[in-house]
């Protein structure tokens, strides 16, 4: 099979590896990659490291991220085999995978919450993912059924779908006017305001540099945009909304957004960071206990809510994201990265395997 990897971070350069197909054992289970969705993360992955402000930069080698590293972490498949101990596989039928995969031992895997092991090994970053014609699934519980969605779409909840659902709950219940600002309204972003909007809430901010995002997160319900720009960020949306904000799910988390982020909520407010641009924030302490803000950190979510947003999405609650196509190859999974490397991508790049 042919898997498209990169060398070592730092070296942006992917290269094709000809590789033989896995032939599943015990309780996993094979899959040809079908559709392959193109996240921001990866292009992290591809940099090597995470920038974490004054304290520097974190590797990810040191983080026992092996390389070469096959990337991909939102993917369909059409089941080809599987192992002697999984049960309940069909073969030949399409499944979303579920791809933030935990030890299963622990007291957040057996708790339900395998996004939050400290040993996890996420599919498309700690093993092999869907930049591939093939993907192993540890076992058949990670495969989730989509019939009747457009398996491009369907791609994108993995990580796109189930980050923006897992945010929006955190900010949720709320009441449906209460003010939620939603930073960076591309892939991801854009989705936590199509959630938002499904789940029943009417205030929705979205804050953007990109006009088409902010054209897009009205289309799909935001009710109010505000351009970022040089101009101070947190002054503009408070000037915009008429006053503070009970909620922030901040998709970029940098500097300058997650500090806006504190500056504009309400006392008792809540901010949800999700983003990984990197850097850090200062925040006056007596103001955090004073305004009695909650800071909470987000990252994917649980088997459960994938399954909960897959359900929104077979009852039409969620609108489709738009989504760009792009051919499951070498230059197909280069030139999308470089696209979301360089920013202003509407929607999120799937890349499509070869029909069979
Ligand atoms: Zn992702
Ligand atoms: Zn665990």
């Amino acid at each position: 099979m042919r898997a498209f990897a990169i060398s070592e971070g730092g070296n942006p350069e992917l290269s094709e590896l000809d590789l033989p197909t896995p032939t599943p054992e015990g309780t996993e289970v094979l899959l040809r990659v079908t559709r392959s969705g193109v996240c921001h993360t990866d292009t992290h992955l591809r940099a090597g490291y995470y920038d974490l402000g004054r304290r520097g930069h974190m590797k990810l080698t040191d983080r026992g991220i092996p390389y070469p590293l096959v990337m991909g972490h939102e993917v369909v498949g059409v089941v080809e085999a599987a192992g002697p101990g999984a049960s309940g596989v069909e073969i030949g039928s399409t499944r979303l995978v579920y791809p933030w995969i935990g030890c299963g031992e622990c007291a957040a895997c057996l708790g339900g919450r395998e996004n939050a092991c400290a040993r996890g090994r996420n599919i498309g970053v700690a093993r092999p993912g869907g930049y591939a014609d093939h993907v192993v699934v540890p076992h058949p519980r990670y495969l989730v059924d989509i019939e009747g969605l457009d398996p491009s779409w369907a791609a994108t909840m993995a990580c796109s779908g189930l980050t923006a659902y897992s945010a929006a709950n955190k900010v949720l219940p709320l009441p449906t006017e209460a003010p939620v600002v939603v930073i960076g309204v591309g892939g991801v972003g854009l989705t936590a305001v199509a959630t938002l909007s499904a789940l029943g809430h009417k205030a929705i901010c979205a804050v953007d540099m990109s006009e088409a995002n902010l054209a897009a997160a009205t289309d799909l319900g935001a009710s109010l945009t505000v351009t970022a720009d040089s101009e101070d960020l947190s002054r503009k949306v408070l000037a915009a909304i008429g006053g503070p904000v009970d909620a922030v799910i901040d998709f970029v988390n940098n500097d300058q957004t997650a500090s806006a982020a504190f500056d504009i909520l309400v006392k008792g407010g809540r901010m949800v960071q999700v983003g990984l641009f990197g850097g850090e924030v200062t925040i006056p302490t007596a103001l955090l206990a004073l305004k009695m803000i909650t800071i909470e950190g987000s990252f994917v979510g649980t088997p459960a809510e994938l399954e909960e947003v897959v359900d929104l999405a077979k009852q039409a609650r969620i609108p489709r994201i738009p989504v760009i196509d792009a051919d499951l190859d070498l230059a197909g999974v280069t030139s999308s990265l470089d696209r979301l490397t360089a920013g202003g991508v509407t929607g999120r790049i799937v890349l499509k395997g070869a029909e069979q």
